[in-house]
């Protein structure tokens, strides 16, 4: 969907964070796949892992290199250094150059070579495959795409480089005119949507279940959970689940929130724990220990819910949660 989004631009992914806490070695394997050739990731470690999976020069690292040591590792690998700075230009230079990219900051202020730098002499010296900039608001209508855009282009013009790339998933919704060579997604390869424009195109594509640990019966007065903040009215019927804030399942998610099973809502109640919550079972009666039920995971409504961004909600699964696609 995304690439068909951008036109004839190539479809980049960014993988960093374990391809947003999904996980390289599942999410990887299928994004080669589906024929993407450039990984972005954000450090050496990372880059490491991932060239367990992919071509060295397919793999580019947006912090670029740090220390002389990162310089030579990546002079030894073969994977690419995005260049941020003067500093970096001369340290890649240094360990023996070759191909690189540039990161260009037009507004977000946060890493990326000065406009203003651009045309210094340790940056001409400099074989450029992409000459990137990154967007700070594409997620949200106003003035500073366009602007971003325009300084971009004017850039562009001042640098020697072979492809062009600009667009993150919010990026790519914003039309044709963002999508240059090549586009780096992360967000919407995970099914987030980051833009009104994606909705009903992106799907869900992480799906969590939790084990039912224990069930019990509880009379009008008795409390659930830490600090008691559940307290039952009238007699019911409660389950245990196996999933807590430890997994990623964070306490900003208990409010309003409920699990399901084949289709039945189950409302948490009381405190998320580290390890457990506790569901209200009236709507399944039939359900029992050890089966299985649905972790509300649609990221727009997770993040509505919780008022934790869709990023995080990915990025903090945690590690006990085991993959069975
Ligand atoms: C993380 C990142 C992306 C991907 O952004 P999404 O909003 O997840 O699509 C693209 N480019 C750079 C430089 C990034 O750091």
């Amino acid at each position: 969907m995304l690439d068909r989004m951008s036109g004839d631009a190539g479809a980049g992914a960014a993988v960093k964070a374990d391809c947003y806490g999904l996980g390289v070695s599942i999410c990887v394997p299928t994004l080669v796949e589906a024929g993407c050739r450039n990984f972005f990731v954000a450090n050496w470690d990372e880059a490491e892992e991932l060239s367990h999976y992919v071509a060295p020069e397919q793999i580019a690292v947006l912090q670029g290199p740090v220390t002389p040591q990162e310089a030579d590792f990546a002079k030894a690998s073969g994977i690419l250094p995005v260049i941020n700075s003067i500093h970096q230009a001369k340290l890649w230079t240094k360990a023996g150059g070759g191909t690189c990219h540039l990161m260009i900051d037009t507004g977000i202020n946060r890493l990326g070579i000065a406009p203003s730098d651009i045309s210094d002499p340790a940056i001409a010296a400099l074989d450029i495959d992409v000459a990137m900039s990154h967007l700070a608001s594409a997620d949200e209508d106003g003035p500073m795409n366009a602007r971003q855009l325009a300084l971009y282009r004017e850039c562009l013009g001042s640098v020697r480089h072979k492809r062009e790339s600009l667009a993150n998933s919010a990026g790519i919704a914003l039309g044709m005119d963002y999508a240059f060579d090549l586009t780096r997604p992360g967000l919407a390869l995970y099914g987030g949507i980051a833009r009104p424009e994606l909705e009903g195109r992106i799907k869900q594509v992480a799906y969590i279940k939790a084990c039912v640990l224990q069930t019990r019966s509880l009379k009008a007065g008795d409390a659930v959970g830490y600090n008691g903040e559940f307290v039952a009215s009238e007699p019911m019927r409660v389950g245990t689940i196996s999933i807590g804030y430890a997994d990623g399942f964070l306490r900003a998610r208990g409010p309003g929130e409920a699990f399901m099973f084949e289709g039945k809502r189950l409302p948490l109640l009381g405190k998320v724990s580290m390890d457990m919550v506790v569901v209200d079972l009236a709507h399944a009666p039939e359900v029992k220990e050890g089966d299985w039920l649905d972790v509300p995971f649609d990221l727009l409504n997770a993040a509505r819910q919780s008022s934790v961004s869709q990023y995080e909600l990915l990025t903090v699964l945690g590690r006990r949660l085991r993959h069975w696609s």
